[in-house]
């Protein structure tokens, strides 16, 4: 009975495994981005945010079935055994009335011996049963492990832009989406900033695309050291960021992005020995109720970002009120 409840409570964690693996299936992400070389700064990894079920790309959902397949397999492997197990048990309670029923039978101390010598045979042999179910168990938990820790590597991978580690486009535009229904809803201050790297095409044509890969990746990471931990920063496409920033007004906003292109021009790149300078450019807006929708808001602070260019780069503008 002991040994039925081990495997029973073997067989909860391993549903357990399970569910927990339908819900690493369910974070996954479609998009992908490009193999880069390796970084001279990282931005640290952030949260992954909660998104909705999107449509989930090939090698996910090959990965997923052959999760499936294989969790199947060991949960109907742990079922047999259980099975197995039960039938033995019912085994040995038969022959323990039979037992039962020959030792008050038995005359002499031989035909007791006899009986006990039977009964311990039975018992080794229930014990090595057990341990062997137990082997089987173990190894299809550590299966189970193996396929959660693909399925959350998968997850990174799907939600993360490669190159400068931070949360890719489709992960900010699910936090964007979020952040823009939580204002509608409740109408808190909530602004957004675009950030665009200043004459970035210079630094490819300069010192190669490694280099130039090596920078961004730098600039991003000091971008996201400079943000508050509620603020949200995700690559938004080539040598472009967007912050969130919810529950901030115009003034607060601005202020953040200055701190963060103050922080960029002030730091030297280092790239094979010598020091490289990079500014950026940043257009800031506030969500205000005129706003028709998210895009229209994204299109404020794109417009003010444009004039932070033309009014000469390396600053900051805020879009006027909508
Ligand atoms: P501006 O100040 O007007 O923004 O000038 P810019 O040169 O930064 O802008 P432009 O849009 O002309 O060029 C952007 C450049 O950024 C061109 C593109 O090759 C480079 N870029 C975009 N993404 C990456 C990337 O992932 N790695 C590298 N190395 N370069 C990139
Ligand atoms: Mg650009
Ligand atoms: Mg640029």
């Amino acid at each position: 009975m002991i040994s039925t409840l081990i495997i029973a409570g073997s067989v909860a964690g391993a549903l357990a495994a399970v569910t927990a693996i339908v819900w690493a299936a369910r974070q996954l992400r479609s998009s992908r981005s490009a193999v880069w070389v390796e970084e001279t700064a990282a931005a640290p990894a952030p949260k992954a945010p909660s998104a909705p079920a999107v449509a989930v790309p090939v090698r996910e959902t090959e990965v997923l079935e052959r999760s499936k397949v294989i969790i199947h397999g060991l949960l109907l492997s742990v079922h047999e055994s259980v099975e197995s197990l039960v039938g033995e048990m019912s085994d040995y309670n038969n022959s323990l009335t039979a037992h039962k029923a020959a030792i008050k039978k038995a005359m002499t101390v031989a035909a007791l011996q006899e009986v006990e010598r039977l009964m311990i045979a039975e018992v080794d042999s229930m014990q090595r049963g057990t341990l062997r179910y137990r082997e089987r168990l173990e190894n299809a938990e550590s299966t189970i492990r193996r396929q959660e820790e693909e399925m959350q590597r998968l997850n990174a991978d799907a939600t993360i832009d490669f190159l400068t580690r931070l949360p890719n486009r489709r992960t900010l535009d699910t936090r964007f989406s979020e952040e823009w229904a939580r204002f509608k809803r409740y109408g808190g201050p909530f602004s957004v900033v675009m950030l665009d790297v200043d004459y970035f095409k210079r630094i490819n044509d300069r010192l190669g695309h490694i280099a130039g890969d090596r920078i961004l990746r730098a600039v991003a990471g000091v971008a996201q050291e400079q943000k508050r931990e509620s603020d949200f920063l995700g690559r938004f496409g080539g040598e472009e960021f967007a912050l969130l920033l919810p529950e901030t007004p115009l003034k607060q906003a601005v202020a953040a992005a200055e701190k963060i292109r103050k922080k960029i021009e002030g730091s030297r790149f280092n790239y094979e020995g010598s020091a490289v300078t990079v500014t950026l450019s940043a257009g800031v807006a506030e969500a205000a109720k005129a706003d028709r929708d998210a895009a229209a808001l994204l299109a404020r602070a794109d417009a003010a970002l444009y004039r932070a260019k033309e009014q000469g780069r390396n600053r900051v503008e805020a879009a006027p009120e909508a």
